[in-house]
């Protein structure tokens, strides 16, 4: 798998400027997307991103251990022992219930918090009739010094925008409780990629973007050209074995392939069809003068098919394909 940082670093200059004054956190769980972790990190800073999304405290400190001055959100901490290795490793915690306030309130040192509202996806999230209680504890210990209320926020799902705009009327209303608290949250972030380029009013003061960030669209929405971003990761296997009418590719589902996978994939003779995933080789139409050692790209550069186009011929993401290829297969990186 190839991953263009430039092309990466196009799809970041096109987002800020998509949803400028807000600023873009990268949302770089499950390795990045696929993608690889510190290589996207590092590139992403340079590029001026200084907001990461981390999901768990395991990433984040990771990321910390890459980018020493960045900002890295994390809202999935499990124990007290990783609600005091996210104090300590400088990450912004997301809180979304009253057991971990506490965490985070007895760890060592002061936690820069955001709090979470539950505005309807039932993921995390304090509920709107305990959200009164827990910012006023919120608001006692911010007083007592043991946390710093920098953030409210919450994830909407993006699937229909009379759901996301109710969900927006119960943050608003969450913030002015909050404020009502004593609170003065200084960032307010609640969109996801799809929300944040379509829906001004939605980005607040940070935009959390994962997958367009990589290129990926979502499926059935606006096209790579309309968003102005485009995929980053290629995916190319050598040709194995040349049959009767077939070459056999080395890359299968036990890389990340679903079997159930079925398209144009490219090869050096132009588009094949790829009729058959097995468990570490598959199956393409053959070209004249197919050989041993030929690269055929699955997904990206050379291919007809974004990662995106592949998984909706299955009917799932873009992100489920990404997330899905083995961190067995070795990436590679453009120089940029
Ligand atoms: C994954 C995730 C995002 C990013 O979503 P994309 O659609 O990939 O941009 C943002 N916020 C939260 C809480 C997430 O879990």
């Amino acid at each position: 798998m190839h991953v263009d940082l430039d092309a990466f670093a196009a799809n970041l200059a096109e987002i800020r400027h998509r949803t400028h004054p807000a600023e873009h956190m990268l949302v770089v769980k499950d390795d990045a997307y696929g993608h690889g972790l510190a290589p996207v990190v590092r590139r992403a800073w340079a590029e001026g991103v200084r907001w990461f999304g981390a999901f768990d405290v395991a990433t984040g400190r990771t990321v910390r251990r890459a980018l020493p001055h960045a900002r890295i959100f994390v809202w999935i901490v499990a124990t007290s022992e990783e609600a005091q290795d996210a104090v300590a490793a400088g990450l912004d915690i997301g809180v979304g219930d009253p057991v971990l306030l506490e965490d985070v309130a007895a760890a060592q040192g002061r936690a820069r918090v955001h709090l979470k509202i539950d505005t309807g996806l039932h993921r995390n999230g304090v509920r709107a009739e305990d959200w009164p209680a827990f910012v006023s504890r919120a608001a006692e210990l911010e007083r007592h010094g043991a946390i710093e209320v920098v953030g409210v926020w919450s994830h909407i799902s993006e699937a229909s925008d009379a759901d996301d705009d109710a969900a927006r009327a119960e943050f608003e209303s969450a913030v002015r409780v909050a404020q009502d608290a004593g609170l003065r949250p200084a960032l307010r972030h609640l969109a996801a990629s799809a929300a944040s380029f379509a829906r001004a009013e939605f980005r607040y003061d940070l935009v959390r973007v994962g997958a367009f960030s990589y290129g990926i669209r979502p499926a059935g929405g606006a096209s790579d050209a309309e968003l102005g971003i485009r995929p980053i990761a290629t995916l190319t296997a050598p040709v194995v074995r040349v049959g009767e009418g077939t070459v056999t590719i080395g890359i299968g589902s036990l890389d990340g392939l679903p079997s159930s996978l079925a398209g144009a994939v490219g090869t050096p003779g132009g588009p094949r069809r790829l009729t058959a995933v097995g468990e570490d080789e598959s199956i393409v139409e053959a070209w004249p003068g197919a050989a041993v050692g030929d690269t055929v790209s699955v997904f990206g550069a050379g291919a007809p098919l974004t990662a995106t186009d592949f998984a909706e011929t299955i009917g799932t993401i873009g992100e489920e394909l990404a997330v899905r290829i083995s961190p067995l297969v070795r990436r590679t990186y453009s120089a940029g």
